[in-house]
């Protein structure tokens, strides 16, 4: 999905230049500029044009790694606070998730997966049997078991994306559409970004581009590691409700949620074909037809639905799928968030941390595992 925007050149100079109008760039601006700050957005085409227009929305804390719970939950909160406090609507919903095993080895997995969660102090039921199908009476008969985590939940790309733009704008960030930066450098107090036959220069600078983030810290002689998955997610008709939780699965490799328009998003990281130098991207038909088979069986009500479109996006990632989150390496008052996996849900709390480092020169979340100069420069 792309928005449409009013015209506007980026202006020459502004304190705080973010790169990148996803998730992570919308919610570092908007916070910002929430403090009173003075940011200007930029966007190489139209923001939410890329990964987070594109996305299932799922917000699971339950399938995160541990590492991730403080980021993951601070984030669930702040999807929930952007409706509640910041009056920005964002289609967020939390009927709790089921993350579902069917195998015998699946189970095991699931119960050693719980384990090592509890140890860290997260709460979750364990399901299986009747207690499970009495829950959720719309599940397959091949699911066994299941844990429930009450604070899974889901927000609408469709809706978060508009909206987000909106209450950055009104927050009084300027959000320029059309604006790729080609480049960035070290200038007298800051940054120099290039900006087609422009330049903007700024005092601090942000950036959240994506699988592109890379491109803009190598100008500036940072590397970082990020490599793109090639996801696919399908939409169904609008039905009448046939599933009332989020649903994810041992394996990592399904997530179901049905919108309250009706609408059953099916997802789930299955790989499409594509290539992030030329922007392409498209259905992997065999891996589809496994992807929504899979559905199908965890969900067989789904079987009498048909199918509104299918479509691929690119999903940045690293290596050890932690974030890219703090300062560049080397560089004063530049940052970066970006490849973070499940970076929809953790977008928001990126954009916490990046705001607070910038305004308070450091955050209240650990974020030392997801330090950019973990990898060799
Ligand atoms: C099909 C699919 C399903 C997914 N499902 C989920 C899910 O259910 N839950 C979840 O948590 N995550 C999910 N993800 C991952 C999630 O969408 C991404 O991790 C997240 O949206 C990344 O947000 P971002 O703000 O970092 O990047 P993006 O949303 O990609 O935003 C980056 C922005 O930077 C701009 N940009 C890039 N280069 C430049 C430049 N040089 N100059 C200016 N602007 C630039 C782009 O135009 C873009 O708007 C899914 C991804 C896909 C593709």
């Amino acid at each position: 999905m792309a928005m449409s925007d009013a015209p506007a050149e980026p202006p020459d100079r502004c304190e705080i230049a973010v790169v990148g109008g996803g998730i992570a760039g919308l919610s570092t601006a908007l916070f910002l500029a929430r403090a009173g700050r003075d940011v200007v957005l930029l966007d190489k085409g139209s923001p939410w044009g890329d990964s987070s227009g594109a996305n299932a929305g799922t917000l699971s804390l339950q399938v995160k790694r541990t590492e991730m719970f403080e980021m993951g939950s601070t984030s669930i909160g702040l999807w929930a606070a952007f409706g509640t406090e910041m009056g920005i609507d964002v289609g967020f919903h939390q009927p709790g998730g089921l993350r579902v095993a069917e195998s015998d080895e699946q189970i095991a997995f699931l119960r050693e997966y719980g384990a090592e969660q509890e140890a860290v102090g997260f709460e979750f039921e364990w399901l299986e049997g009747n207690q499970l199908h009495d829950l959720a009476p719309w599940l397959g008969p091949e699911v066994r078991a299941a844990t429930f985590c009450a604070a899974d939940g889901y927000a609408s790309p469709l809706i978060a994306g508009p909206s987000l733009i909106a209450g950055a704008r009104k927050a009084g960030v300027r959000v320029i559409s059309n604006a790729e930066v080609t480049g960035a450098r070290t200038a007298k107090g800051g940054y120099r970004l290039s900006i087609g036959r422009r330049s903007l220069e700024c005092e601090y600078l942000a950036i959240a581009a994506g699988g592109h983030s890379t491109k803009i810290a190598a100008s500036l002689g940072v590397r970082l590691p990020l490599w793109v998955d090639c996801n696919m997610l399908t939409v169904t008709e609008p039905a009448p409700r046939i599933m009332d939780k989020v649903v994810t699965h041992i394996g990592g490799i399904m997530s179901l949620k049905q919108h309250v328009n009706g609408t059953v998003l099916i997802g789930g990281g299955w790989q499409g074909r594509g290539k992030f130098s030329r922007q392409t991207r498209e259905i992997d038909p065999l891996a589809w037809v496994q992807n929504v088979g899979l559905g199908a069986r965890i969900a067989p009500d789904l079987k009498t639905l048909r199918v509104n479109r299918a479509w691929a996006g690119y999903e940045a990632v690293t290596i050890d799928a932690l974030p890219l989150l703090g300062r560049l390496p080397g560089l004063e008052n530049a940052y970066v968030a970006a490849g973070a996996r499940g970076g929809f849900h953790m977008g928001p709390g990126q954009g916490l941390v990046l705001s607070q480092l910038i305004l308070e020169g450091e955050t209240g979340l650990d974020i030392s595992r997801f330090d950019p100069a973990r990898f060799p420069q």
